[in-house]
């Protein structure tokens, strides 16, 4: 088979497959959380500190926004810059060198705003709760409107997670 029918037949095979964006586990649209979470119906956007994580909730984030999980079709978006956002998702403990970065973020992000803890580490410390180089459990900083367990969690309930937000 020569290289142009080999071509030809790739492009047939992408065109025709079905996508591989994956069905979430609950198919239809949650009850969007009372309060500030009501007023962001449909659009979320997000600005992702990372507080101190081991970058494992961070590859399940890539991948809750990623084509396979695809949390963009119910609204959800990552921005560059607090300023832009509706809100925080936050990683890991709070480790002494980012709580100045994580405070002026907060500072940043306009109000009203929504605050969500992503994995057990933002949640409650999770295995890294009393080590050494921790500031402060985040919960004194900021009462999360959202908390998302697991270490990692799993994409499917980060999407999750972020529907309740979003409605859709
Ligand atoms: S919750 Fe688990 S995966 Fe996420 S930052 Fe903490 S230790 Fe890493």
């Amino acid at each position: 088979m020569n290289a142009n029918r080999r071509g030809r037949r790739s492009i047939l095979r992408t065109i025709f497959s079905p996508p591989a964006t994956e069905t979430t586990k609950d198919s239809s649209s949650p009850t969007p959380l009372p309060g500030v979470a009501v007023r962001l119906r449909g659009s979320l956007q997000l600005r992702h500190v990372d507080a101190g994580s081991c970058n494992g909730c961070e590859v399940e984030i890539a991948s809750a926004f990623a084509p396979t999980y695809d949390v963009g079709r119910f609204g959800a978006r990552l921005v560059a810059s607090p300023r832009h956002a509706d809100g925080l998702l936050i990683t890991g403990v709070v480790t002494r060198n980012m709580l100045g970065p994580l405070v002026r973020a907060l500072a940043a992000t306009p109000q009203p705003n929504v605050i969500i803890a992503c994995g057990d580490c933002a949640v409650n410390g999770g295995i890294f709760a009393n080590a050494y180089g921790v500031a402060s459990p985040l919960d004194d900083l900021v009462n999360p409107d959202v908390r998302i367990t697991g270490c990692p969690p799993h994409p499917d309930d980060i999407v999750h997670a972020l529907r309740t937000i979003t409605g859709l």
